[in-house]
């Protein structure tokens, strides 16, 4: 018998478990794409490879230095191919028919050769296990859909964290091809203001209440969106849905003229029942329209680039000032100190930023 042989070797007949566990699997995965050049990826995605496109949004949403560092590279790599879209955000609570919205209107848009990609920004899946958007079989004709790619909101600890995430795979998108790109999100935190600022247009969705619609609207929302559709407006609920019209319409008229001279619109739909799609494509091309011929589209994308420019460095020294060993444990002996009231808050921090 081989001495060198151990209870790791594999018995002849033994067959390997089917499932390997989670850590492991994460491994391979990881191994995978190590295997492949930063070249590859770029030439890859920009030939539209979906399998090559998920794996680098993959490697965007690691957190692992390596990673991040070969997510860079493909992403300057792809940048130059990456502005031929029209972004559109669409957020709404949970049950105000979303996915619903987005199935239907996604349909009709790759119906027309148009390729649709869907990335959600979902706060919720870092404070909660489960997430809002994530729980529920949904798209589910979308997602067969060869010109449709629909990716769940990545993971994180941070809105900010999640929202860079996904304003890179936007770029990803982009350079493989997708020329619609939809950010949906619920109105959990700030999140819709984080929506509002990667997107071209912002659509709000809601249903007919009994009157009250403008109440329990977050403030700041109305003035965000572009446009405010009103889904649901079938069978009983069409009369009610016209209701809600008049309302909203008055509320937006209460607001001056925005920056991009576009008069916001409210409109009815069914996502249900395919009903109004067609005047809220057509309302979007309008919006385009008006905005590239006013330079106002490229005004909006060139603002959005330095404000992601600003809160990425705000990030990025945030992370490199709590994770260095160093301000760890000064930072430990600080919260000690303050909890023996032996120092105040402020020299605490002054010291360890002098750090
Ligand atoms: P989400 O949570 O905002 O994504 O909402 P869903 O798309 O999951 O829809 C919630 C529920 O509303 C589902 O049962 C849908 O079938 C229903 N729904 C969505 N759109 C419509 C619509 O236009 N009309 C009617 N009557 N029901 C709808």
């Amino acid at each position: 018998m081989n001495k060198k042989r151990t209870t790791l070797h594999e018995k002849k007949g033994v067959s390997q478990p089917e499932t390997t566990n989670k850590l492991s699997a994460e491994k391979i995965k990881n191994k995978r794409n190590k295997h492949n050049s930063v070249d590859e990826f770029v030439s890859k995605i920009l030939e539209g490879n979906i399998p090559f496109l998920s794996r680098a949004i993959t490697l965007v949403e690691s957190t692992n230095s390596t990673h991040q560092e070969k997510a860079n590279q493909i992403l300057e790599r792809c940048l130059p191919h990456a502005n031929n879209s029209v972004r559109i955000g669409i957020t709404g609570v949970p049950g105000v028919g979303k996915s619903t919205f987005i199935e239907t209107f996604g349909k009709r848009l790759t119906s027309q050769g148009k390729k649709v990609a869907v990335l959600a920004i979902d706060p919720s899946s870092s404070i909660h296990k489960g997430s809002i958007l994530g729980d529920k079989t949904r798209m589910e004709e979308l997602v067969t859909d060869k010109n449709a790619f629909i990716r769940p909101s990545p993971s994180g600890t941070s809105l900010g964290g999640v929202a860079q995430k996904t304003r890179e795979s936007i770029m990803l998108c982009e350079a493989a091809g997708f020329d619609t790109i939809i950010i949906e999100t619920v109105g959990v935190g700030q999140s819709e203001t984080v929506v509002h600022s990667m997107v071209d247009f912002f659509l709000l969705l809601k249903i007919a209440g009994a009157g009250d619609e403008l109440q329990g609207i977050k403030r700041g929302i109305i003035e965000m969106a572009d446009a405010i559709v009103i889904n649901k407006a079938d069978g009983e609920n069409e009369k009610n849905a016209d209701i809600a019209k008049v309302a909203f319409n008055s509320a937006l008229h209460l607001y001056p003229l925005k920056e991009s001279k576009w008069q916001p619109q409210v409109l009815t739909a069914s996502a249900l029942k395919n009903k109004g799609m067609e005047a809220i494509d057509q309302m979007i091309a309008n919006y385009v329209s008006l905005t590239k011929q006013n330079a106002f589209f490229q005004q909006k994308r060139d603002q959005q680039n330095t404000f992601w420019l600003l809160s990425s460095i705000e990030q990025q020294l945030k992370d490199n000032f709590y994770q260095n060993p160093s301000i760890k444990k000064a930072l430990a002996k600080e919260l000690k100190k303050l909890e023996n009231a032996q120092t105040t808050p402020f020299s605490a921090a002054k010291r360890l930023l002098d750090l």
